[in-house]
């Protein structure tokens, strides 16, 4: 049995990623300060005997005996990673140089949650991993941007430097069940404004694209790169090519769940890419992966998530 930790494992990505751990006869640490996650997330694996969780931020060293790390401590959605920037920056490159020198004294093998951001708002279409990226190093993202960025180049120096075992997916954007209702993200914001027959903010004209990916096909590329040789580092982008404008997107949830909510144009954020689409041929190649579930679907099991998540909240 392998001793697995997920720092981040309260959120989103991380909840999912330490159930299907779990689920592969793992024993799973999960470190969290609860900045972003919460313990509703986590709540039905506390029972598990092979499941443990520490309250603790990054930023501070740690001690632990783990066989590997998976990095993933970082708010992620602009409004919480914008909301203290420094304290970003700081979960982003003192974080990862305590969670590396804790992999180096332990001889663990990690893992980073890298970011379709480090590409910025790019010129080149899809975004292949050999593409450096065009990122302002001074914007509102750039805590965000820069520090994911400096994580990469401090994973790469570990890796050259002291041999460490290293693996850096480029995740681009993912939703799905316990995404936090409030975060500012478009999947979250417009599910739960066509639920709450709000209208559904679109930022800018809503040319602007994204490519979503369902998180059941994520986790399964980062426990494949996990599981990939020593010699395969990436890093390798993780994310479902479908490519869809912010209208189109809208207009999915309005379709899918029913409402009657109207469509509101509100001004562009601060240096928001104009395009994203992952270009996959390495994940395919290296970890023959490929997302399996298509925009609709996953939306739909997102919608029926919220749902329920709105109706326990009117009740409670
Ligand atoms: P999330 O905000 O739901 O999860 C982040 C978790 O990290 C939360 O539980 C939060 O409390 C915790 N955390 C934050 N700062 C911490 C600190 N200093 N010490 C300990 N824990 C801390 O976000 P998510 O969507 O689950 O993202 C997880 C990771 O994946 C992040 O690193 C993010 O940058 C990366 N990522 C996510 C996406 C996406 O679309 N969801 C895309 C690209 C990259
Ligand atoms: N967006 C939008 N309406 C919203 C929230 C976001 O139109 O209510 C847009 C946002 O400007 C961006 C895209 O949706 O162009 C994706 O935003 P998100 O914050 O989800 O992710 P990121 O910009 O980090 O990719």
């Amino acid at each position: 049995m392998k001793r697995v930790m997920v720092t981040g494992g309260a959120g989103f990505l991380g909840s999912h990623l330490c159930e299907r751990l779990l689920a592969g006869g793992n024993e799973v640490l999960c470190v969290d300060n609860f900045y972003t996650g919460a313990k509703r997330n986590i709540a039905h694996l506390m029972a598990n005997p092979y499941f443990e969780l520490i309250r603790h931020d990054v930023t501070f060293p740690l001690y632990v005996e783990v066989d590997e790390i998976y990095n993933l401590a970082c708010p992620a959605s602009p409004i919480h990673y914008q909301f203290d920037p420094v304290q970003t920056l700081k979960t982003n490159v003192h974080g990862a140089i305590n969670m590396l020198g804790l992999a180096k004294r332990t001889k663990a093998k990690i893992f980073q949650a890298s970011t379709s951001e480090v590409y910025g708002d790019p010129e080149i279409h899809p975004q292949p991993e050999g593409y450096w990226g065009r990122v302002n190093p001074i914007g509102i993202r750039s805590c965000y941007d820069e520090g994911k960025r400096c994580a990469e180049t401090l994973f790469s120096d570990y890796h050259r430097q002291h041999g460490l075992r290293i693996k850096i997916a480029r995740i681009f954007n993912t939703y799905g069940p316990r995404m936090h209702p409030n975060d500012g993200r478009v999947v979250s914001n417009f599910i739960v404004q066509a639920l709450n027959g709000e209208d559904l903010t679109i930022y800018g004209e809503g040319h602007q694209t994204r490519s979503f990916c369902y998180v059941d096909d994520l986790i399964e590329g980062f426990v494949r790169l996990m599981n990939t040789a020593d010699e395969v580092t990436g890093p390798i982008n993780l994310g479902n090519p479908g490519e869809f404008t912010m209208r189109q997107l809208a207009e999915r949830v309005l379709e899918l769940t029913g409402s009657a909510s109207r469509i509101v144009f509100r001004p562009l954020p601060e240096d928001d890419p104009q395009q994203r689409q992952p270009d996959i041929t390495q994940a395919k190649s290296v970890l023959d992966w490929r997302p399996t579930i298509m925009l609709d679907q996953g939306l739909e099991k997102t919608i029926q998530y919220f749902d329920e998540l709105l109706k326990e909240a009117k009740v409670g």
